[in-house]
């Protein structure tokens, strides 16, 4: 195991009503901009018991905030923040809202381009503190440090890590997701399914808890991930999935481990590109890649068969095929496509998805840096 050092600061206040204890997480005499997205927190509920909580708070909004938030717009935000002297963030919605909150208290006080806090990794001054409720269980950016925004103009998709943007405080709500569609709760399921797996499928060290850890969420992922798009309003399955994204990137179960983080980028560049959901990238992207390492990543592999499948029969070979299949087929069984080609994309797609991840300086990706231009190329071409 390496070293490492873990503070997780965000308080998660979990389960059903406890949108109400915003009021005392808040300070009163705070400036509070409520940010959000296409207006499904109105439709559910969510909203309301929002403004109730905070009925003596001084309350602005900022909606609109769109799936893959773009730069452009979370700049509107940042105009809104800075004329009206907000003084806190309060994110409602999905990944896409929170992330784009991450970058709006990064920029209001950020002398210079606010871009390159996501191009170079800007150093951040003062930052402004924000809190989330959170409605899609997938992205764990409730509270983590991470986020990911989209440059309309140029098609970039770009992501920073910062401690100081981590929230104060995170609610998860498990009756706020029944409203979600049944598209959008396996997108989820898939999302959190691939960020262990990021930190989980490298190499077979010592880091027996993060192992059995990861392997815990991904086959608790396996069994409740279907429930979900045929209970939609059972809320013990919902609390499952919830607290499993959660956990699946708040840090935990990456500390003192590699990571790989390929699917990820390479996944980016079909959002950026052809629009395709967050979610859906990662479906297309990892069993190929899966297959493309096996023999760099054939140990750890063997565990997963062996430990999230329980395949213990056949050759080394044959159970990793079998893994790899049956990853596949899970993400399938949740209703997400795999293949470049469901969504329309030809092999004539492939070199401008690589020449982007060129330009962004994704030439060394995976755990061992050595999933080159040339890998990624044929880890496309095999998705097809
Ligand atoms: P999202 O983009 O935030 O939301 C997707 C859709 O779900 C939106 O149309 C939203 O509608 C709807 N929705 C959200 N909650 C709902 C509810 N309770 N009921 C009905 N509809 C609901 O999805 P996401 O998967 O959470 O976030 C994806 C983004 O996060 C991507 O940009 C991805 O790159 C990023 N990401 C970040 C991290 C990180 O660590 N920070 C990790 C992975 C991915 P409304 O807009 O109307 O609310
Ligand atoms: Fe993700």
């Amino acid at each position: 195991m390496n070293n490492f050092t873990f503070h997780n600061p965000t308080r998660i206040h979990f389960g059903k009503g406890q949108i109400a204890t915003i009021a005392s997480e808040i300070p009163a005499d705070a400036r509070v901009l409520i940010t959000y997205g296409g207006g499904s927190i109105k439709k559910n509920g969510t909203l309301d018991q929002v403004l109730k909580a905070l009925e003596n708070h001084t309350v602005q909004m900022f909606g609109g905030i769109e799936p893959n938030p773009t730069y452009e717009n979370l700049m509107q935000a940042v105009e809104l923040a800075r004329r009206e002297k907000i003084d806190f963030l309060l994110a409602v919605g999905g990944g896409s809202v929170i992330d784009g909150t991450k970058f709006i208290a990064a920029a209001i006080h950020f002398e210079g381009d606010p871009w390159t806090i996501l191009s170079e990794g800007a150093e951040l001054g003062k930052v402004v503190p924000a809190g989330n409720v959170l409605t899609l269980p997938a992205t764990g950016s409730e509270s983590n440090s991470g986020s990911v925004v989209t440059r309309r103009e140029t098609r970039d998709k770009l992501a920073f890590l910062n401690p100081l943007v981590y929230p104060r405080f995170a609610v998860l709500d498990p009756e706020t997701t029944y409203s979600l569609p049944a598209g959008q709760s396996a997108n989820g399921v898939v999302d959190a399914f691939v960020h262990i797996m990021e930190q989980y499928l490298t190499v077979r060290d010592s880091a027996y808890v993060q192992d059995r850890y990861a392997e815990g969420l991904l086959s608790t992922l396996i069994s409740e991930g279907p429930k979900v798009l045929k209970q939609p309003e059972d809320y013990q399955v919902r609390s499952t999935i919830m607290w499993a994204a959660n956990q699946a990137l708040n840090g935990l179960i990456g500390q003192g481990v590699p990571h790989d983080w390929a699917t990820h980028m390479i996944g980016h560049e079909i959002t950026a590109l052809h629009g395709v959901d967050h979610a859906r990238t990662l479906a297309i992207v990892l069993p190929s890649l899966m297959e493309e390492m096996r023999e760099q990543k054939a140990e750890k592999l063997l565990q997963y068969a062996a430990r999230v499948w329980d395949i213990q029969q056949g050759s080394e070979g044959e159970r990793i095929s079998l893994a790899i299949s049956k990853t596949r087929n899970f993400f399938e069984s949740m209703g997400i496509k795999t293949r470049l080609s469901d969504y329309g994309m030809t092999q004539q797609d492939i070199p401008i998805l690589v020449d982007q991840l060129e330009r962004h300086g994704m030439t060394a990706l995976g755990e061992k840096k050595n999933i080159t231009l040339e890998v990624s190329g044929k880890i496309l071409r095999n998705a097809l």
